[in-house]
């Protein structure tokens, strides 16, 4: 089975990044989690990142995350990175890929709720490769559905964007500290 961090390691130089090398990670019986991670790399933006198989499925976010459902924010997928990314913040050194300092803007975990037009519960992963995942986050900041669908690809580029879902949790600000540490950028 190919690696699939293989991208993700090719990117950066251990030597010079305090970022995790990422190691295989066994599937547990347990929630699987989400984090989104501020950015202020060469643009601000934040990552979106949702486990799925072992590793995390990531989306630069340009906009960031919206509360309300009548926000469609871009999101462009990134390479798969390591369970351990969950928590890391710090400054990515300067020269290196992503330079620039991260945090942790929020994380907890998610339920899966895609669905097909039948209602029938379609696993996340193959969720993602047909282009339309909807979820559940129970984070300290994100909460309730969201929805993350492809509308473009072409040339090897895929655009989606990410939806709040009309619900009870819809609505409302978000703050621009870390969920680990109350520090800002
Ligand atoms: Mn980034």
């Amino acid at each position: 089975m190919p690696d699939r961090l293989t991208t993700y390691r090719k990117k950066r130089d251990f030597n010079k990044t305090d970022e995790p090398e990422g190691r295989p990670v066994k599937r547990r019986s347990r929630r699987p989690i989400f984090v989104v991670q501020l950015h202020d790399a060469s643009s601000l933006h934040h990552d979106f990142r949702l486990e799925d198989e072992g590793v995390l499925k990531s989306w630069a976010v340009p906009k960031g995350p919206s509360t309300d459902p009548k926000d469609k924010r871009l999101a462009v997928p990134t390479e798969d990175h390591p369970m351990e990314y969950k928590s890391f913040e710090g400054t990515i050194a300067e020269g290196e890929y992503g330079a620039g300092t991260v945090i942790v803007w929020d994380t907890g975990t998610f339920r899966n709720t895609s669905h097909d037009k039948g209602g029938k519960e379609i696993p996340l992963a193959d969720a993602l490769r047909r282009g339309h995942a909807s979820f559940f986050l129970e984070g300290k900041k994100l909460r309730g559905g969201f929805a993350l669908n492809r509308f473009r690809k072409q040339g090897g580029r895929e655009m989606w964007l990410l939806v709040k879902e009309s619900d009870q949790y819809a609505g409302g600000k978000l703050s621009d500290e870390s969920v680990l540490t109350g520090r800002r950028l």
